[in-house]
């Protein structure tokens, strides 16, 4: 084997120069995509180590493998961090991806046929919490709740009528579109009412959880699952936190019951970036992308958006585009033309369909990272309006793209970056 000094650039100069493109794209771009954010340098260098090489089946101190010795030292330090992190008894790192959680947290629970009552996709739940192109809604009887359609809001009183009639044994709280705080003690009031057990998604609030700007499900849940690489700033991946009792069954159903070997790497760097959400910086970070949020927002409603539910909690908000007399799917490929990257989302009771759809969902925590403020959310606010309301008009589009370039210059990524490394 020769030593080359670009392993990628000289051995694969064709992924290396489209990771090269992707690179270009997220530096002239506007990440406004929620679930979407940046990584910082440290968590990428331990994605990208030499722990991807080890099979590690199993769990620290009981692997199926030898040589697990150093692997051990790595998971025990992302648990640990998990658990300190956000208060929790106990914690699995294992999960691949937020879906992967999900399934794994579900089988703990449930068997085939059992009753999951989850929040519908169309109002703003996720795939995996019972819709029926997803295996969550293929192996078990499922009932969803929804928002009010007039208020935007999750009524927790109808959630209560429709546990009562349903009896379901699990209850899933937690959403992919819904910018308001959840009650989820009123969750766990309801769960406990009709015998059920709560699982909290907190894939896209959980880094405003770890900075304490957003409620912890963790005293309310029986088990939390949760993506790393929203609002968390993670790599990609998924976690469960769970009480003690249902530590067991639910490090069973990860391995062996969904998973194979744990990727060692990408655990690693969860444990730096729950290392990074721990610092006082993380939390100043979380206050701001809310902060940005609302301006965002603000900046939308001046200009005669209509926001889902009136505005924003959290990192997220849901613009209702009828007033606009565009579809969501328009909207998107106007503003991608433009570096601006939103996604087209129902709204709910959305009269087209969900490849049309009436909305637009927005998030602040990837341009907050960059480091951007109020002031930026109201000018994107305005280049957002500005596009679409010309949009057959390509000097506009090639004048707001422009300002785009030149917003996204003003607060590079390598040096957001490199600093998130402090
Ligand atoms: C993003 C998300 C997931 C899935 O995460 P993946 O890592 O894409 O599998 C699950 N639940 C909710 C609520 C999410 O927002």
């Amino acid at each position: 084997m020769t030593t080359r000094r670009r392993p990628l650039e000289e051995g694969d100069p064709q992924i290396h120069a489209l990771i090269q493109r992707e690179v270009l794209r997220q530096e002239e771009g506007l990440e406004l995509i929620a679930s979407e954010n940046f990584a910082s340098r440290a968590v990428l260098e331990a994605v990208g180590s030499e722990l991807t090489n080890k099979y590690a089946e199993g769990y620290p101190g009981r692997r199926y493998y030898g040589g697990c010795e150093v692997v051990d030292e790595v998971e025990r330090l992302a648990i640990g961090r998990a658990r300190a992190l956000f208060r929790a008894e106990h914690a699995n790192v294992q999960p691949h991806a937020g879906a992967q959680a999900n399934l794994a947290a579900y089988f703990a629970v449930l068997k085939p046929g059992d009753r999951l009552l989850g929040m519908t996709l169309s109002h703003g739940g996720h795939l995996t919490h019972g819709s029926p192109v997803n295996l969550s809604g293929q192996l078990f009887e499922v009932a969803q709740y929804g928002v009010n359609e007039t208020s935007g809001l999750l009524d927790m009183d109808r959630v209560r009528e429709q546990a009562r009639a349903f009896r379901p044994q699990l209850i899933v709280a937690g959403a992919s579109a819904y910018p308001r705080v959840i009650d989820f003690a009123a969750f766990g009031a309801i769960a406990r009412e009709v015998g059920a057990v709560l699982l909290v998604d907190m894939a896209h609030y959980a880094g405003l959880i770890a900075g304490g700007v957003y409620p912890s499900p963790v005293p309310h849940a029986d088990i939390v699952t949760s993506t790393t690489h929203k609002t968390l700033r993670g790599p990609r991946g998924g976690f469960i936190l769970c009480r003690e009792g249902w530590g067991k069954p639910i490090d069973k159903m990860v391995f062996p019951g969904t998973q194979g070997g744990p990727l060692e790497h990408v655990i690693a760097a969860k444990a730096v970036a729950f290392g990074e959400a721990q610092r006082p910086e993380f939390r100043a970070y979380a206050a701001r992308v809310v902060r940005n949020a609302v301006a965002l927002g603000e900046g939308l409603a001046e200009r005669g958006f209509v926001l889902v539910s009136g505005g924003t909690d959290s990192h997220l908000l849901l613009v209702d585009l009828r007033s606009k007399r565009v579809t969501g799917k328009a909207a998107q490929a106007v503003l991608d033309d433009v570096g601006i990257h939103v996604n087209k989302n129902t709204i709910p009771g959305d009269p087209e369909s969900p490849f049309v759809t009436s909305g637009m969902r927005l998030g602040s925590a990837a341009l907050t990272t960059r480091g951007m403020g109020p002031a930026e959310m109201r000018r994107i606010a305005e280049l957002i309006d500005v596009v679409l309301g010309a949009a057959d008009d390509a000097a506009v589009r090639r004048r707001v793209q422009r300002d785009v370039r030149e917003l996204a210059a003003a607060f590079p990524l390598a040096g957001v970056a490199a600093s998130a490394l402090k």
